[in-house]
Order: structure tokens, then sequence, then C-alpha cells
């Protein structure tokens, strides 16, 4: 249970805020997050990590000399938005370029590498290696799709000491994918964790019971047993781990690793004690030298009870890094050179430019656009709980929160825009903006291209067209699917989004009226939607679970068809007021 809040809405930020204040030594704000206070050499590769809060010390606590340069912190367990990234990346950059790390999840790789190709394209080179160490999220075979959980740390640490040791950003590069190879968890949970503000957990284990492999968002696990004696539970853990000897790695006779025992929240210090002095008796006992142990918290998930054992292979060169001095808020290790305190220059955010005006008919368009937020706001607002429970099945749950978040924040810059006399494209994209940068995660950042594509499509000028309207619809199904990369039955949005398009063009091209063809598609994508409960996910939060979300509608698919119901009857009730048809 989280006790201590405000508003609900504002936890993170004034999470951030208090963060900051208490660490001005380590870290400063920056728009989407913290960069070091301190300055890095000219030239110095930056180590850019993040995610969403709720984690800590993951990943604000993990700024500072001898670790990452900087940190984008989302909203509670929401990826921090591309926006976010890319100012954060800018702010740590010294010109050596960045390399992005974090745990490998849908939104977050979806918003990092968005960040990634803009500072590319700002000339700035960026690399990514994302973090798979949690072995029970998928089987050796797709390692690649594994999360990311404490063994972070390892990734995080052995990148940012290279780097801080000289390294070009390809050398970087090389050692967080040597680093994130050697470096495999483990975890088990007893309870759920409650977010502020919320009265029910988030998901709940059974009393007594003990989740084999459940993610820090509370995505589902392996297995599920009756809770283990101390001794038991190392022993799960240990022979789970050393039966994935990484690749150059001999077997474990011999090995140098560094155990890492992490607490998610609600394990006490004393209880990972108890567990940790029978890890290390099976480490001896399978020839392990242990060095540096490591028990406490490094990535946590608020109130959860639960915990992983991660084990790092070092060689030379890895041990060497791993033993470099670092100086963290959360993170201390032998003796840093203190460096001088950087100046505050300010870092401008591109969306506080002024806002053009469009011309009385495109003023008009975005009237109805805003109208069509609104209903979207309403909606939304209306079924926050159902989302968050249809993503819980086999996600993180968070859909709800997510959703209402991004359309509170458009709803709020498109209101900002059409008070300024914005047209409709500038007034979508604002919204657009505004949602990715709010929402987070992988919807967010989704609608964000589809506010924004159907926004170029009808201009800041001229009154849109039926047509105009259709072509927006396309091209939003199109960069979704070029940024989402899913494909038509992969159990997500774009499963409600493509036949709504194609119903839509139908529609007006039989001569419908845009009205009309629009509550035709819209009933197309409430089929649709619901028809998702029969597949099998593919892409996102949802795909390790797959056979768990069998029986329910893919939760995007629904919150989108729900927002196109409800600009449907925006478009029902404008059409009735107006009378030229081939206007939209
Ligand atoms: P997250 O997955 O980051 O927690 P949300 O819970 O808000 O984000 O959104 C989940 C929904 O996003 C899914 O139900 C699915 O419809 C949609 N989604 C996830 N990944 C993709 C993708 N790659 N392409 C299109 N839609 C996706
Ligand atoms: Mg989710």
């Amino acid at each position: 249970m989280t006790r201590l809040y405000n508003a609900p809405a504002d936890f993170a930020d004034e999470m951030i805020a208090g963060f900051v204040a208490a660490n001005g030594r380590h870290v400063r704000a920056v728009p989407g997050g913290v960069v070091r206070s301190t300055t890095s050499p000219a030239g110095q590769v930056a180590v850019v990590i993040g995610g969403g809060s709720g984690h800590y010390p993951a990943f604000g606590g993990l700024v500072g000399q001898g670790l990452a340069h900087g940190a984008a912190m989302g909203n509670l367990f929401a990826s921090p938005s591309t926006q976010q990234v890319r100012s954060v990346a800018t702010a740590a950059e010294h010109g050596g370029g960045v390399l992005f790390s974090y745990g490998n999840y849908a939104g977050d790789v979806l918003n990092f590498d968005a960040a990634q190709e803009q500072l590319r394209a700002a000339g700035i080179p960026s690399e990514t290696v994302t973090v798979t160490d949690d072995i029970s999220s998928a089987p050796a075979a797709e390692k690649h799709k594994r999360r990311g959980i404490a063994g972070d740390l390892t990734v995080f640490k052995s990148a940012a000491a290279a780097a801080e040791a000289g390294y070009g950003l390809a050398e970087v590069v090389r050692v967080a994918r040597l680093a994130n190879e050697r470096t495999r968890s483990f975890g088990v949970a007893f309870t759920g964790c409650t977010l502020p503000g919320s009265d029910a957990p988030l998901f709940t284990v059974p009393e007594g019971r003990m989740a084999v492999g459940l993610g820090i968002h509370g995505e589902p696990g392996i297995d599920e047993t009756d809770v283990p004696t101390a001794d038991g539970l190392a022993e799960l853990l240990v022979s789970s781990l050393l039966a994935e000897v990484p690749d150059g790695v001999d077997g474990a006779r011999g090995a140098r690793i560094v155990p890492i025992l992490n607490g998610l929240g609600a394990l006490k210090y004393e209880e990972l004690f108890v567990v940790y002095r029978r890890v290390a008796e099976l480490l001896e006992q399978a020839g392990v030298e242990i060095v540096d142990p490591h028990v406490g918290e490094y990535c946590t998930s608020f109130d959860m009870a639960g915990g992983s054992l991660t084990l790092f292979w070092l060689d030379d060169e890895l041990e060497r890094l791993w033993n470099a001095p670092v100086d963290t808020p959360a993170y201390r290790h032998g003796a840093v050179t203190a460096a001088e305190r950087r100046h505050a220059d300010e870092v401008t955010d591109a969306a506080s430019t002024a806002i053009p005006v469009g011309s009385p008919a495109s003023q008009q368009a975005a009237a109805t656009a805003l109208g069509a937020i609104e209903a979207t706001v309403e909606v939304i607002d209306a079924h926050v709980d159902e989302l968050g429970r249809l993503d819980a099945i086999a996600g993180d749950g968070d859909h709800g929160i997510g959703m209402q978040r991004g359309a509170h924040a458009a709803l709020a810059a498109a209101r900002e825009a059409a008070q300024a006399g914005a047209g409709a494209a500038t007034l979508l994209d604002r919204a657009a903006h505004a949602w990715s940068d709010r929402a987070g995660g992988t919807s967010g950042a989704l609608w964000g291209v589809a506010l924004r594509s159907v926004g170029s499509a009808l201009g800041d000028h001229a009154a849109p067209t039926r047509q105009a309207v259709v072509a927006g619809v396309a091209s939003a199904a199109d960069g979704i699917m070029a940024y989402g990369k899913a494909q038509p039955g992969d159990k997500t949005m774009v499963d409600a989004l493509l036949p709504f398009s194609a119903a839509l063009r139908r529609g007006v091209d039989g001569g419908a009226r845009l009205a009309d063809a629009w509550a035709a598609a819209a009933d197309v994508a409430s089929e649709a939607a619901a028809a998702t409960a029969d597949l099998l996910p593919r892409m996102g939060r949802a795909r390790p679970h797959a056979e768990k979300s069998l029986g329910t509608p893919d939760p995007g698919a629904h919150s989108f068809a729900l927002i196109v119901q409800a600009v449907g009857s925006v478009l029902a009730g404008d059409a009735g007021t107006r009378k030229e048809d081939q206007h939209a």
C-alpha cells in the first residue's frame, strides 16, 4: 500500500522534484528526467538510461559520476515519452555520442528508438543496448525478447565505467553487450503492489503462494508454488541461474561471479540476508568464486514483496570496469575524484514555440477536432477501470491510466491551441505531442502518431474534405504500423484500426456523408476489437503471456473502438448543423 501522496496524478512529478531537491550533489532536473549535476570531460560518451518511475533506485538514483549521465524518468510504470528521452539525452550529451540502455520493454523500446532517431538526425551519434537479464521472460533461444530487471545495474555500470575510461561509442556498445550477455536474473513475488491513489493492488498473488518469474510490473509469471523456506528459495534461484551458463564461459566451476540479491520493495533486508546465506553456500558448492556480492534494493516495484537473484559472470575487463568508483544518490563504490559542478544551462523545449493561426475554415475543422478530443476524454474516463483490467490480464494493467493521462493532456493542449486560433493540423499536432508526452507507454506513442497523421492530412488552411479525413486515417494506420511494427493478427490496436480505415474509405468512396461513413466504420471497429479476443498477442507486453489473453479482447483495440464510436457521435451532431456535404 502506498500511503503518502497528494493528487495521485502528480505523484511522479512530485517524487522527482523531491528526489532532485535531496540529491543536488549528484543530479539536476531537466525536462523529462535528470542529468548529472557534475561536469564530464568533453568527448566522453554519455550513458542515458531510463524507464517508468516506481523502481527506485532505478533509474534516477543511478545517475552520477561513474554511472549514468542522465535518466529519462517516465510516469509510474510507464515508459518515458520520446520527447522526455530526447530532452534528457540532449542535456547529457558531451560530444562523445550517446549510449541508450534500459530494460527491454515495448513502450521503452518504441520511445527510446524514436528519440535515438531524432538525435541521429541532429548529428549526435547514438546507439542502444537493451538489458535482457530476466531468464523467465523468454527461452534462451529468444534472449532478445527477454525483459530487463535488476541486471540493469551491471550493464549500466560496465558501460558507464567504459565511458569514464575514455572508450569511444563503439567500444562502450561492445562492453554493454558483453555485460548484458553475461548477466542473468531470476525472480519471484509474494504480493502485488499498489500504485498511489489506487484502492486495489495492480495484481495479486494468492496468500501463501509465490509467483515464479513474475515481472516487475506484474506481468504474469511462469509458475506458482507454495512459499518455500528461505533456503528453498535460494535453491530455486541458484539452480535456475546455474542452468544457463552464458556463452564464452566454461561452466560455474572457477567462474568469477558478482551475485546481486535484489529486494522488490517490501522484502526486509534481514530476509534477504537469510536467503543470501544459502545462496553463497550453494554458489561455493558449485565452485563459483564470489566477487563483491550485493544484497539490497537495486530495482524495486513500489511495495511489491519479492526479489530476484542476478549473476554477473565476469571476465577480466568486466571485473576491472565493475570495480571502478561510482558516486550516485543510491549507489556508491570506492572513491571518485569529485568533478566540478555543471552550470545550469537551460534546455528549451520545442513545444514552447508560438501557435500559428489557421484559416477560418480550418479553425472550424479544429473546433470539430477539439470536440472529438473532448468526447475521447469522456469515453476514456468512463472506461478507465475496464481498460486497466483488460491490460492486467496479460499486460501490465496501465492501459486505462495511460490513456486517461494522454487524453486529458491532449485536451488541455488542444484547448490552448483552439483559443490561439490554430487550424486543424496545428491543434492535432499539439494534442499529439501532449498525448505522447504525458501518457508514456506504447499506446501513448502510437496515439501521438495517429493524431499527428490525421492533422497533417487536414492541414491548417483548406476546409478538410471527406477524402482528406480518409487519407488522414489511412496515414495514421501506416504510421502506427511503421512505428510499432505490428502486423494484422498480432492482437494490437492495428486489428481494429485497419478494418476501420478500410470501412471508412469504402463508405466515403461509395458517396456516404462523412458522419455516416464514420458511424458504419466505427461499428466495424467495435466488431473487430471484440474479435481480437480469439487472437494470440505477438507484440508488446502481452506477448510473453500470450495464452493468458485468449478469450479477452486486446485493450488497445478496445479503447480504439470506444474512441471512434465517441468521435462518431460528435461528427453526427456536427453534420446535423451543417449543410455543405462535400466538406467534413
Ligand atoms: P504498454 O504496452 O506500454 O503498457 P498500454 O498498456 O497503454 O502500453 O497499451 C497497450 C496496447 O498498445 C495493446 O493492447 C496494443 O493494442 C497496443 N500495442 C502494443 N504494442 C503495439 C505495437 N507494437 N503496435 C501497435 N499497437 C501496439
Ligand atoms: Mg500496458
